[in-house]
């Protein structure tokens, strides 16, 4: 049931080059998207500058086991229910890859919701209610007091992510990138448990820049996810390449109507007849 990440290698332009594309395309048609330019505004709430002095640290070490370390050391039976997604692809999949599709036969696609300054509960419930595998990048400072919504929104096959410290635009100059990847990853682990293995840039700036590729490599990610499908705030759908197809990544906001902007994509997978799957167990 594995499928194989199609996987835009690092260093092979004309991907990359489609990628960006596709991403400025999208953030000229929906007002809403995360734009690629470096100087856009963030979706939400205004980030504290890159350049200024990192917030307190409110997360304590972890005192449990790193879910990596079990699966390697033949521990992963001890995984909790509904998270299998977290145990393995560290240990599989070692290379640096950039991707924003999967390659798959199998009729799934992925949701992945970013920042997460806004927690809806109706969100939450559907989640739970159909028990949607969500791929959640967060932006740590945004859910440094929320650690249980974000373990219960990705119970089911899902994980937490690093979408960053404070939103900087990782091909800013004024970025510090190694802040913005590396104190995330710290960070996270001490606040869910396990580290991340994926980074998605904030507005899918700058995925192969030499610094973000350095510091990502250094300090434990080794998918950095973009997208090739997005639910608006509106909950208007941008494709890529529609319909909805097996293999496609969706982004979506945590947003007071997530909710809505689940059901809408739902229906639309549900159409072509796809279901979502755990992006976890794929890449
Ligand atoms: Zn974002």
């Amino acid at each position: 049931m594995r499928g194989s990440a199609i996987a835009v290698a690092v260093g092979i332009p004309l991907a990359l080059a489609a990628a960006a594309g596709f991403l400025a395309g999208m953030a000229s048609a929906g007002g809403d998207v995360e734009p690629a330019a470096a100087s856009a505004s963030p979706t939400s709430a205004a980030p504290v500058a890159a350049s200024s002095e990192p917030p307190a640290a409110s997360a304590t070490p972890s005192t449990t086991v790193d879910p990596y370390v079990e699966a390697m050391s033949g521990g992963s039976e001890t995984l909790e229910e509904g998270q299998s997604g977290r145990s393995e692809t560290n240990v599989a999949n070692s290379d640096l890859e950039i991707l924003n599709w999967v390659e798959t036969d199998d009729p799934v696609f992925f949701i992945t919701i970013d920042d997460g300054i806004v927690r809806s509960p109706e969100a939450l419930a559907l989640i739970q209610e159909q028990q949607i595998p969500v791929t959640a990048f967060l932006t740590e400072y945004a859910v440094r007091e929320h650690t249980e919504y974000f373990n219960e929104v990705t119970a089911y096959g899902g994980s937490v992510q690093n979408h960053t410290m404070v939103h900087g635009a990782l091909n800013d100059p004024e970025t510090d990138v190694e802040w913005e990847i590396c104190e995330t990853q710290d960070r996270f682990e001490g606040q869910f448990g396990y580290r991340p293995w994926m980074l998605r840039p904030p507005y899918g700036a700058g995925p192969d820049d030499p610094d973000v590729l350095k510091y990502a490599e250094e300090c434990g990610i080794n998918r950095i996810v973009l997208w090739n499908v997005v639910v608006g705030n509106d909950n208007k759908v941008e494709y890529w390449d529609p319909p909805i197809r097996a293999g496609d990544i969706v982004l979506l906001h945590w947003e007071d109507n997530l909710a809505e902007g689940l059901e809408t994509i739902l229906d639309l997978g549900r159409e072509q007849g796809l279901t979502p799957a755990p992006l976890e167990e794929y890449i």
